[in-house]
């Protein structure tokens, strides 16, 4: 339901739980936000209200300067804190607005290569499919490139990497998705309001696009593999 990813410069999980704050108005059943420190990517992720998940972190903090956060509103898979988003599958981490339409015919390929489900969600199929992709030797941003060109259905993707401080990969089919830029900074927000406190330059994404950020670079290709150039607006949004 509600999207934030953050490249930063400082300790990203408070800045993480705010923005997803800001997103509360779209409604949630659960949320969860995953980092990556020092390389190792881990999450954390509770049922309800987004102050079960302050409360989670006061006990079990996480370390970190990039990071990825998420409300969910179920589609698929009851509320539970197991199909609470971020998704992982080994060294990737996930967050989806939206369906995968084809999640089940994707479920059955993964299956057939042994490939376990631990959810009942359709955004798992998306973390295992760049996985199983990772494990053949592509790097992530072949791997998660590969997974959002076999995805059929409406979404907004985040994806962190073990190992990679500073990268996120974001695609847009069907949900919106704002990219932020601060200063040696980059931000993802499913609308520009979850950004307004830390950025009023907003990249949107347009339909098919698929973006690879890092703190100081933005590089989107569109739905047919060529890279294009988004236009950066300054917006005015109150805090
Ligand atoms: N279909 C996904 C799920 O049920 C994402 C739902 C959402 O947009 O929050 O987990």
């Amino acid at each position: 339901c509600g999207i934030i990813g953050v490249l930063g410069q400082h300790e990203v999980a408070p800045t993480l739980v705010e923005a997803l704050k800001r997103l509360e108005y779209r409604g949630y059943d659960s949320a969860g936000i995953a980092t990556v420190n020092n390389g190792v990517l881990e999450r954390r992720r509770a049922v309800g209200k987004l102050v079960n998940l302050s409360d989670l972190l006061v006990h079990q903090p996480l370390a970190g300067k990039s990071g990825i956060g998420h409300t969910r509103w179920a589609t698929h898979g009851a509320p539970t804190t197991d199909n609470a988003h971020p998704h992982q599958a080994g060294p990737v981490a996930v967050v989806h607005n939206g369906i995968i339409e084809n999640f089940r015919e994707l479920r059955k390929e993964l299956a057939d290569h042994g490939i376990n489900f631990v959810t009942e969600t359709d955004t798992e199929t998306v973390a295992l499919l760049t996985q199983h992709y990772m494990l053949q030797g592509m790097s992530p941003t072949e791997a998660a490139e590969k997974t959002i060109s076999r995805l059929d259905g409406a979404f907004a993707l985040a994806f962190l990497f073990e190992g990679e401080t500073d990268l996120m990969i974001a695609a847009r089919k069907g949900s919106p998705l704002a990219i932020g830029h601060g200063a040696d900074e980059m931000y993802i927000g499913s609308d520009a309001i979850a950004l307004a406190p830390l950025t009023n330059r907003i990249t949107y994404l347009e339909e098919g696009d698929r973006a690879v950020l890092t703190r100081n670079s933005l590089n989107i290709w569109d739905a047919e593999g060529h890279q294009v150039g988004r236009e950066m607006r300054v917006i005015e949004i109150d805090t």
